[in-house]
């Protein structure tokens, strides 16, 4: 804390995003470039550095917060980088990504704007590339026991890091054509660019991860197999089995689901195709769910140029303030936050009704409706109550020539085999069964991430990941580990 008085004489102040109008017209990451540097030492400088730092617990890898913000302030970048990647594979995700419990935790918040912690993790994190300061760590000493990891998203990949560095052989296995599981094929290049993810990976490889794509374990390789083959098994395999929309109509053509949608503009973005075959261009669109995968979903349609969007969310539109008596300080509250998507949308009024906000709260679908070809055309809506009952008279049509399913997820696919042939038991949730070491049913074979925990946030993924890998590095080497184990698998976020 180089200035005490900083949070008394600094007002918050966020990474700035590009005009709207600019920003809809790529699909760059929407902040302006450079715009972070010179206001984060003072932001960091907020930091009051208090002797009890929620912020510590809000988060699940218990990033080291007011330590790195003290750095900040006194411009010791490589500090600051040293301790961010002691507790954190991958702070650039998590520094575009999280939606900041900390922040929500931060003690500054009781009274004023909390620290803008996310930003300063981003900054540190890209400041530490572009010095230098995260180089390949490669293990000095191999151990000889194997490590096959299932799945190469957050969870996969932080496990990965972690069990190579401890000096194992590991080898990833991922189905897709490339690494990186949903913040490769889910989250969009406008909210992470994936230059950060294929620049983590050249650091993975170089210290001796292997990977091999375009591998589906349980289709193209027996789970059982692999199980025989290697010490132990991770299985990072994600929960994307997603839920339906269970109303007249849903078999029209144009009605898919948002990980139908999102991959293949993730793939335009890939140069892998020209346009997308599902592209939202010239469409009135209607987005059923309010959650994030939703607003991905409104913010590749806005830049694919929909003719309109509208967003639909089934809970009543929550308030600007904290419920102090339902979720008090220093829980994440649910307020209305208006996100990158939200605001291009709200500007641009892609609302058919020209409503400023292109989301309609209390909002349940009736029914889809066609033309004579079965493709759909019209969404009949109606506003429910607290209850979820209609609200009579409150039906409304909306054109909608693409209709995208954004209804969350259930837990991880069945369809691969994979679970059936190692005979892993699920617990009531449909997610992979685990006990407090991360182990499943079958000897050697641990579970971990959204497959495990159910449909979560990558902070939490990497978490898993570093706490997995810290439970396999006990069972290969019969003895303490070193490595650390940020949360267990039964820890959940911060309630009242
Ligand atoms: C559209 C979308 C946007 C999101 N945005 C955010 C966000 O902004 N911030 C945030 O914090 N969280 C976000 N999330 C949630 C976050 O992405 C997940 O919680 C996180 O990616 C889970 O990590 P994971 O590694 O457990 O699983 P995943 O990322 O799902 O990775 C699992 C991997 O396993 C592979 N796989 C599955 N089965 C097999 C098999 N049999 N053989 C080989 N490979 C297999 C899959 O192909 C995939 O690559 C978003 C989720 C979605 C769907
Ligand atoms: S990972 Fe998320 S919760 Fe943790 S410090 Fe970063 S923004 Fe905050």
């Amino acid at each position: 804390m180089a200035d005490p008085k900083g949070f008394l004489t600094t007002p918050r102040q966020e990474w700035p995003r590009r005009p709207v109008s600019e920003r809809v017209r790529d699909w760059n990451e929407v902040y302006v470039p450079g715009a972070l540097l010179p206001v984060i030492g003072a932001q960091a400088d907020r930091c009051m550095d208090c002797g009890v730092p929620f912020c510590h617990d809000a988060c699940p890898l218990g990033n080291l917060i007011p330590e790195w913000n003290d750095l900040v302030s006194r411009e010791d970048w490589r500090a600051a980088a040293e301790r961010l990647h002691a507790t954190n594979n991958f702070p650039e995700f998590t520094g575009r990504l999280c939606p900041a419990p900390c922040e929500a935790g931060c003690v500054l918040a009781i009274n004023q704007p909390a620290v803008t912690i996310k930003n300063v993790e981003c900054a540190v994190a890209d400041r530490a590339w572009e010095e230098g300061f995260a180089p390949p760590a490669p293990p000095e000493r191999l151990s000889g026991r194997t490590v096959a990891v299932i799945g190469s998203g957050p969870t996969g990949l932080a496990a990965a890091q972690q069990l190579t560095r401890a000096g194992h052989t590991v080898a990833v296995y991922e189905r897709d054509d490339r690494v990186g599981g949903l913040l490769r094929y889910g989250i969009p290049e406008f909210k992470m660019e994936k230059r950060h993810l294929e620049r983590r990976l050249e650091q993975m490889r170089a210290e001796g991860t292997r990977f091999r794509t375009s591998t589906t374990v349980g289709r193209d390789v027996d789970a059982a197999g692999l199980r025989a083959r290697y010490d132990a098994v991770v299985i990072a395999t994600g929960a994307t089995a997603w839920r339906e929309l269970a109303v007249p109509g849903r078999e029209l053509a144009g009605v898919h689901q948002a990980m139908e949608y999102l991959p293949l503009a993730n793939r335009v973005c890939e140069g892998d195709l020209a346009v997308s075959p599902l592209s939202a261009a010239g469409r009135h669109v209607v987005i059923v769910g309010g959650g994030d995968t939703g607003a991905d979903c409104l913010g590749t349609a806005v830049r694919e140029g929909a003719a309109s969007v509208t967003q639909l969310d089934i809970y009543a539109r929550p308030g600007g303030e904290r419920d102090e008596d339902a979720e008090p300080w220093p829980t994440f509250p649910k307020l209305y936050r208006l996100s990158a998507a939200h605001e291009e949308a709200g500007e641009l009024r892609t609302a058919p009704a020209a409503d400023a906000d292109a989301r309609l709260f209390a909002a349940s679908t009736l029914r889809l409706t066609g033309d004579a070809d079965g493709h759909v055309r019209s969404l009949h809506v109606v506003e429910v109550d607290a209850g979820r009952r209609p609200v009579p008279g409150s039906e409304r049509t909306l054109p909608a020539d693409l209709v995208l399913l954004a209804l969350g997820f259930s837990g991880p696919e069945r369809g691969d085999g994979l679970i059936a042939q190692l005979g892993l038991e699920l617990d009531p949730r449909g997610t992979i069964a685990r006990d407090a070491d991360f182990a499943t049913n079958v000897p050697g074979v641990f579970a971990a991430g959204d497959a495990a925990r159910g449909q979560s946030l990558v902070v939490w993924a990497i978490a898993e990941g570093r706490a997995v890998a810290a439970a396999v590095d006990r069972h290969l080497t019969g003895g303490p580990s070193r490595l650390p184990s940020p949360i267990g698998p039964y820890d959940r976020p911060m309630t009242a």
